[in-house]
Order: C-alpha cells, then structure tokens, then sequence
C-alpha cells in the first residue's frame, strides 16, 4: 500500500487529470507521502487527497501539490524560495528536490518539530526551517525566486511581493468562502497575475500557534 506501484499509479493519475512539469512528477515518484502522515493514513497516502495532519491542518492534496509547483517552477530556473506553511513538510521536501535552497516558515512549532523530523530522516538537507508568522513573509532571508503559500488568506499582505526577486513567482490561493489559485509574477513592468484554478485551503492565520 505504500509501495513504489502505489506511487507510480498516483504519479499516473495525476498527469491524466491536469497538464503537470514533468520534473515535479518525477519528485513525486520518488518521494514516500506515507511517511508525512500518521501510521494509521498511510494506506491512503497515495490516494488523490488531502488528510488530517493534526491541530486542525491538513497535508495538500497530491494534484494541488503538483499544480502549485509546476506553476512556481514556470519561467527562469529557481534558486531559493520561500514556503509559507510548512504543515508536515511533504510540499517542502517536493520544492527541495527542485531547488537549491527552501526557507519553510510554519506558526505550529509542533508541525515544524514534527516535519524537521521527516526531513531529517530523508536527508534533505537544503531546507531551513522557521517557526513564525510567515503571513508578511520572512525578509530576512530574501529575496526569493518564487514563494508558494500553502495556506488561503482573503488578501495578500504587499510586503510578500516586496520579497520577490525580478521574475519572481508568488502561487497562493485567494479568497475567504471562495478562493482561487493565482500566481503573481514580478516583471520588469510590474506584477502580472494570472488565475489558475479554484482552490480549498485551511485559512493563513496571524501569530504563533
Ligand atoms: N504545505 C503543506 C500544507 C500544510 S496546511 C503540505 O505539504 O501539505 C497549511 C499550513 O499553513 C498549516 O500547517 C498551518 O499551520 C500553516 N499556517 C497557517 N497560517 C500560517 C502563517 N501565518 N504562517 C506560517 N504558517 C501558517
């Protein structure tokens, strides 16, 4: 249930369903979601959705995982980005294998604690991890080349894309009953955004956990 096959047949599924980066779906491949969630959901981690990590987060849906990043991915090659919303650090260990350098900002410290274990254990080593308030970003450690927002607010904090570098990428979902998956990048003219598909995320919260 938690074998290569299974993972291969999800990988599979996904690009049936959605036009997907075919280096994300290679990571994906590779990458054992079982391990991000509790030991009695493994058996429906290669399943296309999103389950219960906890404190009341969720782990993204696979094919949400894979759409975000082949948006983010989109356009001149990454170097670092910034993931707002660690949860169990499954979408963070996806990004690390893309990109040479991950800053992941989580506000529960018990998810952060929990997702530096896994990653950990998987030797991915180009991740820094924060326990914070990502909902302004983290400036001391920009700027970022993309930064993915895993979590919905109703409207983006403008100091975000002060943080992104030129031809930066910022992919959040949007809105409050109703959101939307969008992606803003920075171009030499300004921000230009493009819509890309309804979303449903656990809300982007103020402070600490
Ligand atoms: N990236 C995860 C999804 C986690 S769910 C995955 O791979 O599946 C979204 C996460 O965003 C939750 O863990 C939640 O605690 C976190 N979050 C919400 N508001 C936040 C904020 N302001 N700063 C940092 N993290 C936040």
């Amino acid at each position: 249930m938690t074998s290569q096959r299974t993972r291969d047949r999800l990988v599979e599924l996904l690009a049936q369903l959605s036009p997907l980066d075919a280096r994300v779906l290679d990571v994906m491949r590779q990458i054992p979601r079982h391990l991000f969630v509790e030991e009695a959901l493994a058996s429906r981690a290669y399943d296309n959705v999103s389950l219960p990590i906890g404190h009341g987060q969720t782990i993204s849906q696979p094919l949400t995982v894979a759409q975000m990043t082949s948006a983010l991915l989109q356009g001149p090659p990454l170097r670092r980005v910034l993931e707002i919303g660690t949860g169990c650090g499954y979408q963070t260990a996806v990004l690390a294998a893309l990109v040479p350098e991950v800053v992941s900002i989580e506000r529960i410290s018990a998810l952060a604690a929990q997702a530096r274990r896994v990653l950990r254990d998987l030797r991915v080593r180009n991740v820094a991890l924060v326990v914070g308030d990502g909902s302004h970003g983290l400036p001391a450690k920009g700027p970022y080349d993309g930064i993915l927002i895993t979590a919905a607010a109703a409207t983006l904090a403008p100091a975000l894309f002060e943080q992104l570098a030129e031809d930066g990428r910022l992919i959040a979902p949007v809105g409050s009953s109703e959101q939307a998956l969008r992606r803003f990048t920075r171009t030499a003219s300004g921000l230009h955004e493009e819509r890309l598909g309804a979303a449903h995320f656990v809300p982007l919260r103020r402070g600490r956990g």
